[in-house]
């Protein structure tokens, strides 16, 4: 039954280094999210700090908002709970109230947990005309288990929801999302940083020039940016197999990737 993928952090592969760009974003949600999962004692004092139980996402798709996420859950050694819309939503649509509470249940016998709502302008967008009654019982209990462990102070529980359409999400769930930021498209100088970031462990020709390479890419997504890599990865393969074709000596390694081959992948 997977209505959810549930992580544990030591198995969690993002981290807030290997995200580019986005450097406000991960210092604000550093203090707001991270640090009071980690050390929630310093939150304890006082009513002015309480922790923080949603944040909102919201940006165009391919920005990176779930790989934030994921890395939030990974620096606050959290378990990272993704809950699948669609799953939710279509094949147990009659149990999914059923499976809301077990999402809950799950986050609190894990703490720290964050529950991560894909697309949550589907689930708990405005209301519609023709909704099914099992979807609207869904979300009231949702909303409910949410409110209680927002009132409960020790709880590490986080929710982090993510859209592509802000403007669709109702009232009601964006009192309970106080925090929003956006996750944009990257600049280029956050682009050249997105690329380094999806080269780190690849082997790349020293002279690759990142900053030629994202005032080339305009407008593009982080998602996009290592599309790009994956099609020029493909390259020097190919070049390989080519050189054993001709007869050349098996032994030779993959070359290094180089300038030339993004631009053709950009050329294309
Ligand atoms: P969607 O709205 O479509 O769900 P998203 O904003 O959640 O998209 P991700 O799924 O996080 O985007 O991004 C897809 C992939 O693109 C990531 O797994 C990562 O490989 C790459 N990527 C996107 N943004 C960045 C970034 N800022 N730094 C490094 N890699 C990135």
């Amino acid at each position: 039954i997977i209505a959810c993928d549930v992580v544990n952090p030591d198995h969690i592969d993002a981290t807030f280094e290997s995200i580019g760009g986005l450097d406000g974003v991960k210092q604000s949600l550093h203090e707001l999210v991270i640090l009071p999962l980690q050390r929630p004692d310093l939150f304890a004092h006082g009513k002015l700090l309480g922790p923080q139980k949603g944040v909102l996402l919201y940006g165009p798709p391919g920005t990176g908002k779930t790989l934030l996420a994921k890395a939030i859950a990974k620096e606050s050694g959290a378990s990272f709970i993704n809950v699948k819309i669609s799953t939710l939503m279509s094949k147990w649509f009659g149990d999914a109230q059923k499976l809301v509470t077990a999402v809950f249940t799950l986050a609190y016998k894990l703490q720290p947990a964050i529950i991560f709502v894909d697309e949550v302008d589907s689930f708990l967008g405005q209301r519609r005309a023709t909704e099914h009654e099992a979807v609207t019982n869904m979300k009231t209990e949702f909303m409910a288990l949410w409110d209680g462990f927002t009132t409960d102070q020790d709880a590490r529980v986080m929710v982090l929801a993510a859209t592509n359409r802000p403007w669709e999400l109702d009232e009601a769930i964006l009192r309970r999302l106080p925090r929003a930021f956006e996750v944009g498209m990257p600049n280029e100088k956050e682009r050249a940083h997105i690329l380094r970031v999806i080269l780190k462990d690849e082997n790349v020709d020293p002279d690759l020039d990142y900053d030629k390479l994202a005032a080339l890419c305009d407008n593009y997504s982080g998602s996009d940016l290592k599309e790009i890599c994956r099609q020029a990865a493909l390259f020097p393969i190919r070049d390989l197999l080519e050189q054993e074709k001709n007869g050349g000596d098996n032994s030779q390694n993959l070359r290094p990737l180089q300038q030339s081959d993004f631009e053709k992948v950009m050329e294309s």
